[in-house]
């Protein structure tokens, strides 16, 4: 049995803690903050439970990540199927449905954009996802960095991974002006902030197996955690300990430092000054973060290429509103994109996201009220760190209150977060969030894989293959711990 400190408490290092626990190795998470779960957590203010950042979950069909995970270890959530999940409000007024069902989605896109090659464009982009998510399990030793993934890769194959490959290569913008699609302005501008909430990164940039997995993720089961995010990171949380792990809240991590030989171990500091001896270590936290804490020149020389600095990046200004519900809220999805005619001052972002709690979740707020948690991206967090918050509050509520989403004398209460508050929750670096954007230039086979130093630290969470969001990041947890068994753990 080896002793493992895992770094942080995001819904990646909970994903690999909760696999190692569960073979009997002793796990010790290591949490900075007061509550685990980091951008996938909920936390009380003001009579209501908001959360910390993701709204949306998806996942949890069988041949997803946290199917596998939760399956595996038996760990129920309670949780609601959403169809449709999103409603979204394009600049020019019109207002479309993301249903799951394919064909329903086509028929919508079809009415708002003209039915030119939309059925072939998103016809091609289910395909690809479906074979994505069934591929992404299977290949638990992708992306390669031993003999032993090597072997592993071929072990797996199968021959139409060599029609799919070709689309690393492609972008989605290519794709559509294959379809002819790139000259419908409306189209582009819904596709691109579609992508930057889920590949964190617009058409030109993002490479078509990842881009068509992001725009299709309403096409698969979207669901509802019943009293917030907290309810998928609690009961992993407990998983862990009944295991006889240790999940250490307020216990930031300092330094990490390898024995003279690091295959005999590692030293952890932490910020409160104690001292933990462990055999291995998985960092749930950025490589950013991560590297800060070894100090190691050679480590980061080897990682140069690889790092993103902030100008690559984005946080989120986040509002958190709670309010009196209205008939405005009544058989309306959860969800909600709102494409701004105008870009938002001071951040120039163009598109909103609203997530609503469940008028039934009364765990989040009293009967006849309701949470909504509204974000946007903020470009390359270290140049806008803080600002005045007031004039995008201001400008936000009365969008809300122009398409008839919240009405604003409803408005209880407010707050709202700037890439400073992501920094102080999360301690991530410039509050930088989302995880690592897609890039052309970085093909999913260079992104950074579980092995840090190829000795006793391995990386999972939205900085490592393959990125964003809580189905990614679950992923890559599971991609660790199955490397750390490769390796003979
Ligand atoms: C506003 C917003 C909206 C989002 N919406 C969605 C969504 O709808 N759906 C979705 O799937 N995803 C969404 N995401 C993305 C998703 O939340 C993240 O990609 C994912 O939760 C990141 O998980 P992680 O494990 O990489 O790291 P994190 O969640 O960042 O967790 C890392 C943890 O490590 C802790 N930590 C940091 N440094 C140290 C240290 N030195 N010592 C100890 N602990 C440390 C932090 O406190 C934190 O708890 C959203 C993100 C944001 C910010």
């Amino acid at each position: 049995m080896a002793k493992i400190a895992i770094i942080g408490s995001g819904m990646g290092s909970l994903s690999a803690a909760a696999l190692l626990a569960a073979e009997g190795q002793e796990v010790i998470v290591l949490e900075q903050n007061y509550l685990a779960g980091g951008c996938s957590s909920s936390y009380y203010r003001q009579g209501f439970i908001f959360e910390s950042g993701a709204t949306t979950l998806v996942g949890l069909d069988p041949n997803m990540p946290l199917h596998f995970l939760l399956n595996k270890l038996k760990i129920s959530v309670d949780v609601l199927e959403l169809d449709p999940s999103m409603r979204i409000y394009l600049p020019n007024g019109e207002v479309l449905t993301r249903h799951k069902n394919l064909d329903a989605w086509i028929a919508e896109a079809e009415r708002v954009f003209g039915a030119k090659n939309q059925r072939e464009f998103w016809t091609l982009c289910y395909k690809i996802s479906q074979f994505v998510w069934e591929t992404s399990l299977r290949h638990t030793s992708f992306p390669p960095s031993s003999w032993k993934d090597m072997l592993g890769l071929v072990k797996n194959f199968r021959f139409k991974q060599l029609f799919y490959a070709r689309w690393a290569f492609s972008s989605m913008q290519k794709l559509l002006q294959k379809y002819e699609l790139d000259k419908n302005e409306l189209f582009m501008s819904f596709v691109n902030e579609q992508l930057l909430i889920t590949a964190q990164n617009h058409a030109q940039e993002v490479n078509v197996l990842f881009g068509a997995t992001s725009l299709c993720y309403t096409n698969f089961g979207n669901f509802y955690c019943w009293g917030g995010m907290i309810g998928l990171i609690k009961p992993i949380c407990e998983f862990i300990e009944q295991k006889g792990g240790k999940v250490l809240l307020k216990t930031g991590v300092e330094r990490v430092e390898p024995l003279p030989n690091p295959a005999k171990g590692y030293i952890i500091h932490t910020q409160k000054g104690e001292k933990i001896a462990v055999d291995k270590v998985v960092s749930g936290i950025p490589i950013n973060n991560t590297l800060k804490l070894f100090n190691n020149e050679g480590l980061n020389q080897s990682f140069e290429q690889k790092l993103m600095r902030s100008e690559q990046l984005n946080s989120a200004f986040q509002l958190c509103i709670g309010f009196k519900r209205s008939d405005w809220q009544k058989n309306i999805p959860l969800h909600h994109q709102i494409h701004l005619p105008k870009p938002l001052p001071i951040i120039n972002s163009h598109s909103i996201f609203v997530s609503f709690s469940h008028e039934d979740d009364f765990a989040r707020a009293p009967l006849g009220q309701g949470v909504a948690s509204v974000s946007t991206h903020v470009k390359n967090p270290e140049k806008l760190s803080d600002f005045d918050k007031a004039e995008l509050e201001k400008l936000i509520i009365s969008e809300l209150e122009k398409l008839k989403i919240i009405p604003e004398k409803d408005i209880l209460y407010f707050h709202s977060s700037t890439p400073k508050s992501w920094e102080r929750w999360t301690q991530r670096e410039w509050g930088f969030v989302g995880g690592y954007p897609q890039y052309m230039r970085v093909k999913p086979w260079q992104m950074l894989d579980a092995r840090l130093d190829h000795k006793g630290v391995y990386l999972c969470g939205d900085t490592t293959y393959p990125g964003q969001g809580i189905v990614g990041v679950c992923l890559s947890g599971i991609l660790a711990y199955e490397k750390m068994k490769s390796d003979g753990l």
